[in-house]
């Protein structure tokens, strides 16, 4: 099996038949339609994906009735794979990703507390084996952080100052590391499985926070810094926060509980979609899962709906970032 070249799989026409391919395009004529190519082109690029692994013929289907049949094709499931983690305040989670996005392989380790970005290293790389077909590592974890470089300073995570945690992983695990906020990670895996366009995903774990889909892209603000929704003031001289401010969505919803708490978060997400015009929000993390309905009947009148994913979301999204680049 020849070994993935991502710098010759990046041109924009392999993304294109990729992604159609992913979306239901199956045969080649059809890419050729729907991505206004010449079938010269397509059959020439199709060639090059199927012989990189990453595209299968899975037989012939008639399409028209009449004429030959066509070559039906699909993602090669097998052909190249991801990592993505999640880096929490008391765990860290890992999943391993096939070509099309489903998790191959998963597992959960505690990390004690005060750990250290060392610590980190040392739990991840044996859950990481490192071949010719894995295209990198994706880790999400919380902001504030500086999406581009990979230097994280984590609210709540004591000691973590300006790590540089992109960094550090690519030299300790030998692989391309992506690092971006566990929101971001999380709305981009909800947006792998179905349409959305102007949504967010309130995250509510060990912390609280929203990754924003606006006009279907992820919005990561000027300094990567979009989505600190749990640090938004919601009560003036309330609780004390982790982040030293006062009054926080996060403070205010951990001194809470039950319908106070999913009454906390619903006006906090009132404010948020008053103000994005958003017309999707999808509830996740473990706090909001626990009690799911107390949650959904507490929100705004707008589009409501629970991830799918359940405890992966995370680092789903995380491995969707190097996924992605292919799509
Ligand atoms: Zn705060």
């Amino acid at each position: 099996m020849a070994t993935v070249d991502l710098t010759s799989l990046r041109s924009h026409n392999d993304r294109t038949v990729l992604r159609l391919v992913r979306s239901g395009a199956l045969s080649r004529a059809s890419i050729a339609a729907e991505a206004g190519l010449t079938p010269q082109a397509v059959s020439k690029i199709v060639a090059r994906l199927i012989s990189a692994g990453l595209l299968e013929e899975t037989g012939a289907v008639r399409d028209g009735g009449r004429g030959k049949p066509r070559m039906s094709l699909r993602l090669a499931a097998g052909g190249a794979c991801a990592y993505g983690a999640h880096v929490d305040r008391d765990e860290l989670r890992v999943v391993k990703l096939d070509l099309t996005g489903e998790v191959v392989s998963s597992s959960v380790v505690p990390l004690a507390p005060m750990f250290t970005p060392s610590d980190v290293l040392d739990v991840l790389a044996p859950l990481i084996s490192v071949d010719e077909k894995v295209l990198g590592l994706g880790i999400g974890i919380a902001g504030p952080l500086e999406h581009r470089d990979g230097v994280v300073s984590p609210h709540g995570l004591p000691g973590w100052s300006s790590v540089p945690l992109r960094a550090l992983a690519e030299q300790r695990l030998g692989l391309p590391v992506v690092v971006d906020k566990d929101t971001n990670a999380a709305v981009l895996a909800e947006a792998w499985r179905r349409p959305l366009r102007d949504a967010a995903l309130v995250f509510v774990g060990t912390g609280l926070g929203v990754g924003l889909l606006l006009g279907g892209e992820v919005h990561r603000g000027a300094r990567s810094g979009a989505g600190e929704f749990g640090h938004t003031t919601i009560q003036l001289d309330g609780p004390l926060c982790v982040c030293g401010r006062r009054g926080c969505v996060e403070a205010v919803h951990a001194t809470a509980t039950g319908a106070e708490a999913a009454r906390v978060l619903a006006a906090a997400v009132t404010n948020l979609v008053q103000l994005l015009d958003l017309d999707q929000i999808v509830l996740s993390g473990r706090t909001v899962l626990e009690s799911p309905e107390l949650y959904l009947r507490a929100m705004p009148d707008v589009d409501v709906s629970l991830t799918s994913y359940g405890a992966d979301l995370v680092p789903v999204g995380a491995g969707l970032l190097i996924l992605g680049e292919l799509f």
